[in-house]
C-alpha cells in the first residue's frame, strides 16, 4: 500500500457545494504528486480532509497505514501542511516559529534537526531575524520550515507559487527538487500545467470535484502530442 490511500472520498459542503466525487488514489512514498486543476475544482479541500481540517462526508483515508477516523493523532504526525496563505507573527523570530509549530505536535525540542532544516532553506542566517523583516520568498521558505518541523513524511504544498514572480516560482521549484532529494513525499496542488510538469512525477488532473486522471508526466505530455 501507498503512504497515502484514498478511497471513495467525497464532501459535500453544509452549503450544498459538492467539493468531492468519489475521488481514489494511492500515493507512493517518495514521490512528488501535483494535483492539477482550476480554481474551485476541490483541490484544497481534499488536502484539508487529508491533512485533518475538514472532515470528510464518505470515503476514508489512510496515512502510513493509520485511517484518518480511527487514528487521526497517528496520521497528522505524518504530516506537514504549506498553507497558501502567509500567516506568520511578524514580530516572532523565524527559529521560534519552528520550535513553536513542532511543539504543537507535541515533539520535544531538538534543535539539531531544526537547524538542519533551516539550513537546508538557506534560513540558518536569518534565524534570529523577525519575520516581518524577511521577503517574501524567505517567509514562504519559513512556512516550510515550520512544515517540517516535527519530521513529516508527507508534506503539502497548496499553490507555493499562487501569486508569485518568475524568479520566486523558480526558488520554490528548487527548494522541492531539495526536499526530494531528502526523501519527502509530495503533494502540491497547482493551477499551471507548466509547474506540475516541472515538479512533479505524477500529475492528477481534478476538476469539478473528479480526480479525471493520474498519471506519469511523460503520459500525460504523450496525451499531448508533446514529445514522442
Ligand atoms: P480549489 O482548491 O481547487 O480552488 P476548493 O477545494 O477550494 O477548490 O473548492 C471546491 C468547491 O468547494 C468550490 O466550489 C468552493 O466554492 C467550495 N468550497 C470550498 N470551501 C468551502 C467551504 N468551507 N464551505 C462551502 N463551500 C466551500
Ligand atoms: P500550524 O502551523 O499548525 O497551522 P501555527 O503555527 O499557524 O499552527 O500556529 C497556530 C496559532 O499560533 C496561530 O494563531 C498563530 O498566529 C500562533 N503562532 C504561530 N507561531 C507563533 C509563535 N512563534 N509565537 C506565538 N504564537 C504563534
Amino acid at each position: 500500500a501507498g503512504i497515502i490511500e484514498i478511497d471513495n472520498l467525497s464532501k459535500q459542503y453544509g452549503s450544498g457545494t459538492k467539493a468531492l466525487n468519489n475521488v481514489s488514489m494511492s500515493i507512493e512514498e517518495g514521490e512528488i504528486i501535483a494535483l492539477l486543476g482550476p480554481n474551485g475544482a476541490g483541490k484544497t479541500t481534499l488536502i484539508s480532509i487529508i491533512c485533518g481540517l475538514v472532515e470528510a462526508s464518505s470515503g476514508s483515508v489512510k496515512v502510513g497505514g493509520h485511517d484518518l477516523r480511527t487514528d487521526w493523532r497517528a496520521a497528522r504526525k505524518m504530516i506537514g501542511l504549506v498553507p497558501q496563505e502567509i500567516a506568520l507573527e511578524p514580530f516572532e523570530k523565524v527559529i521560534n516559529c519552528v520550535r513553536f509549530t513542532r511543539g504543537l505536535y507535541g515533539e520535544g525540542p531538538d534543535e539539531a534537526y531544526i537547524e538542519k532544516v533551516l539550513r537546508s532553506l538557506a534560513l540558518w542566517d536569518k534565524r534570529n531575524a523577525a519575520t516581518r523583516e524577511l521577503s517574501g520568498g524567505m517567509k514562504r521558505r519559513v512556512l516550510i520550515a515550520k512544515a517540517l518541523s516535527h519530521r513529516p513524511k508527507v508534506l503539502f504544498l497548496d499553490e507555493p507559487t499562487a501569486g508569485v514572480d518568475v524568479a520566486l516560482r523558480r526558488e520554490m521549484w528548487e527548494v522541492v527538487e531539495q526536499l526530494r532529494r531528502d526523501g519527502v513525499t509530495i503533494i502540491l496542488t497547482t493551477h499551471y500545467l507548466e509547474e506540475a510538469e516541472e515538479m512533479a512525477d505524477r500529475i492528477g488532473v481534478i476538476n469539478h470535484g473528479q480526480l479525471l486522471l493520474v498519471k506519469s508526466k511523460d503520459e500525460l505530455m504523450g496525451e499531448f502530442g508533446k514529445k514522442t
